[in-house]
């Protein structure tokens, strides 16, 4: 069955090496005192573009036949995955096209942009711009990046498994954020390579998880995508999923959900106690643990995996939830 080996991660590491940042992981004073064992933050929402995107994107970019670079790349996608793949392009001289619907907000679209990418807007859906996507391969001879059911991108995101590994090599359980699960499938083939034991749990918002939803499931299924305040974590994982479900149900511990509130709470803790600005999907971590979800007996790494969100909304989360404070 096709999988993505810690090799794969290992060439990958080396392969991206002077194209993405080592981020550093810093001890939260605030979170080990309140959960009594070493809580360790990896801080990749200071990569590079905002997320850990960059590296699954990177590597695929590299991994290119000159052909293929002269035909450029294309992706649907109107957040982390669009931004990093905008930028690896660029980095290499390639053409990148990115699509999307009319609904999404200027300041993304420029960010996009503003890398020098080609933005095509069509129709009012995701679905549309997918379409345009397909339409682009067939006719232009553009290639596809997914962003996360390709060994590639899994092989990049993994990297950072390396990194959280190398830096705390007693952790007993590391929370790694949940959606399509390129990300976790890669930090945790990574991480078990080296450290067997280590935990690894996925974390993801109840609304609208798609791979929480398939693990139970035994197999890959739909579910209603809702607004949430972790939008990086929204969307489906293919019914046609090749690679990540397996490795999911494979390699992941366990799994936890968190409500709205509880993800509001990590962006808050984020900002007032560590001082760090987290888009909603990079709080997780930090929240599943506020929430008491996960009763960790050794070190923890949290993972922190990217911090783009809109500054108004950002604003917002942390005021509403201090003036609700103050009211109780
Ligand atoms: C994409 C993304 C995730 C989820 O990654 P998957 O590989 O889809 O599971 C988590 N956090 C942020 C900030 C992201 O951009």
């Amino acid at each position: 069955m096709a999988t993505v080996t810690p090799g794969d991660i290992q060439t990958a590491r080396d392969r991206i090496a002077g194209k993405v940042e080592r981020t550093p992981t810093v001890l939260s004073h605030s979170l080990s005192e309140r959960l009594g064992v070493p809580v360790h933050l990896k801080l990749e929402h200071r990569q590079t573009t905002g997320s850990f995107k960059l590296r699954g994107a990177s590597n695929a970019v590299a991994l290119l036949t000159a052909e293929e670079k002269v035909r450029g790349v294309v992706a649907a996608s109107t957040g982390n995955h669009g931004r990093a793949l905008a930028h690896a392009a660029k980095l290499e001289g390639i053409r990148a096209v990115i699509c999307m619907s009319r609904l999404v907000p200027e300041n993304k679209l420029t960010e996009i942009r503003r890398l020098g990418a080609d933005v095509r807007i069509v129709g009012n859906s995701q679905d549309d711009a997918q379409q345009e996507v397909e339409r682009l391969v067939g006719e232009e001879g553009l290639i596809m990046m997914p962003p996360f059911d390709h060994p590639a991108i899994i092989a990049g995101q993994g990297t950072l498994g390396l990194e959280i590994i190398a830096q705390v090599p007693d952790a007993a359980l590391v929370l790694v954020q949940l959606s399509g699960g390129g990300l976790a499938s890669g930090v945790a083939a990574a991480i078990k390579g080296v450290s067997p034991r280590t935990k690894i749990i996925g974390v993801s918002m109840g609304r609208g998880a798609a791979m929480k939803a398939s693990l139970d499931a035994g197999k890959p299924v739909l579910v209603e995508e809702l607004p949430t305040l972790a939008d990086s974590l929204g969307g489906g994982i293919g019914l046609d999923n090749r690679l990540t479900f397996a490795m999911c149900r494979d390699l992941l511990d366990d799994v936890i959900l968190l409500s709205e509130d509880e993800i509001a709470a990590g962006i808050r803790h984020a900002y007032a106690q560590e001082r760090e600005i987290l888009e909603g999907a990079g709080a997780v971590g930090i929240a599943a643990l506020l929430a008491g979800k996960v009763k960790p007996t050794g070190p923890v790494v949290v993972l922190l995996s990217g911090g783009n969100m809109d500054m108004n909304e950002h604003r917002r989360t942390v005021c509403v939830e201090a003036i609700a404070e103050r009211a109780a």
